[in-house]
């Protein structure tokens, strides 16, 4: 410690951190999910000020037109295709070999969420679709863990503190998935580097305040009965430098932290990848609250792909794969037959 507290004096120096809350910071057990623009940065802020136990979630590898803005990576971790948790993990050690790092190369569901958050004290969203988030949701409701929410798309981003048992979760505020057709996302409106690095900093700033003010990993969960208190969305327009606080305040019929329903968690809303052998194509279902408008899901594909729209099915065409989609959201994954390439393919485009 005696070394280390030498590594953070200017942190250590910093009156609401002391030593007292660089000591926390060192006993905590953090997990990223989702390494990609946020959460790298997100990863490489918290290990920089001594988080002690930093678990990497992520299911893709790293490629060329990843290095803009993730700040973790190199052109040889683009070159050899290295999964992003081992290679964000390899930076991370390099930076500070005392933190206990553990990558996992995985697509996070509602079959592993549990076993990977169990025992950790804070998770912070890096991820960059909506049913994953709503996953998080409910399992952090479900196990009484906080969550710093954050999102980009443009320049235009968001953050948000959910403390379960404490405040108003994300589905108080935004009860369902919003319909993914007209969603701008970071492939059709872009992403800035620099205002991705706000964001990530904010949360990662969001989460050392969580973790040095509270001794214990669920101190401020109180009884479920008890009154909940808003939370606080901040929203930033990172272009023309505007950011404002909003109020979420708890929903009194919220499915997750009043009702405690978590259908993401138990598999009910989450979509499923499934293999049709011989086909070189994978079948991905979603659930039916996700009616697709697929003249809406054309106009917005247009312009990145080939397009074909007929009453019964969208068919989008890019590069070596084809996604045919029904209203229902039930599409067909054409070229690959790896259920984690085709879901990403699908969340990338279609929507998740
Ligand atoms: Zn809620």
């Amino acid at each position: 410690m005696v070394a280390s507290l030498d590594r953070f004096k200017r942190q250590v120096a910093y009156a609401p951190i002391g030593i007292d809350g660089q000591r926390r910071l060192a006993e905590a057990k953090v997990a990223v999910c989702g390494l990609g623009a946020l959460g790298s940065t997100i990863a490489e802020r918290l290990v920089r000020c001594g988080v002690g136990t930093v678990h990497l979630i992520d299911r893709d590898w790293v490629e060329l037109d990843n290095l803009p803005r993730q700040a973790l990576y190199t052109m040889h971790d683009a070159e050899y295709h290295v999964p992003k948790a081992i290679a964000a993990a390899n930076r991370l050690s390099e930076i500070d070999p005392s933190i206990q790092l553990h990558p996992h190369v995985c697509d996070m569901t509602h079959r592993n969420v549990q076993s990977l958050l169990t025992g950790v004290d804070l998770v912070l969203d890096g991820t960059d679709n909506f049913e994953v988030r709503y996953l998080i949701n409910d399992a952090c409701v479900a196990m009484c863990i906080p969550w710093v929410h954050g999102g980009i798309v443009g320049a235009s981003g968001q953050t948000m503190l959910v403390e379960p048992g404490r405040t108003a979760c994300f589905r108080c505020l935004l009860p369902d998935p919003p319909p993914v057709e007209g969603m701008q996302t970071c492939d059709s409106a872009g992403v800035l580097g620099p205002a991705v690095g706000v964001i990530a900093s904010w949360q990662a700033l969001l989460g050392l305040k969580w973790l040095v003010s509270n001794t214990h990993p669920h101190a401020n969960a109180v009884e479920r009965d008890s009154e909940l208190a808003p939370a606080t969305l901040t929203v930033f327009e990172l272009w023309t430098g505007e950011t404002r606080n909003i109020q979420v305040v708890p929903e009194s019929q919220c499915v997750c932290c009043k009702q405690r329903d978590f259908p993401f968690l138990t598999g009910l809303h989450c979509s499923d990848a499934k293999v049709l052998c011989g086909k070189n194509a994978v079948q991905i279902t979603v659930p039916a609250l996700r009616k697709l408008d697929l003249a809406s899901l054309a106009k917005r594909l247009g312009s990145e792909g080939a397009v074909i729209e007929t009453p019964f099915l969208l068919r989008f065409t890019f590069e070596k794969f084809t996604i045919s989609v029904f209203a229902d959201g039930r599409g067909i994954v054409s070229g690959t037959e790896n259920p984690d390439e085709a879901r990403k393919i699908y969340q990338r485009w279609i929507g998740g």
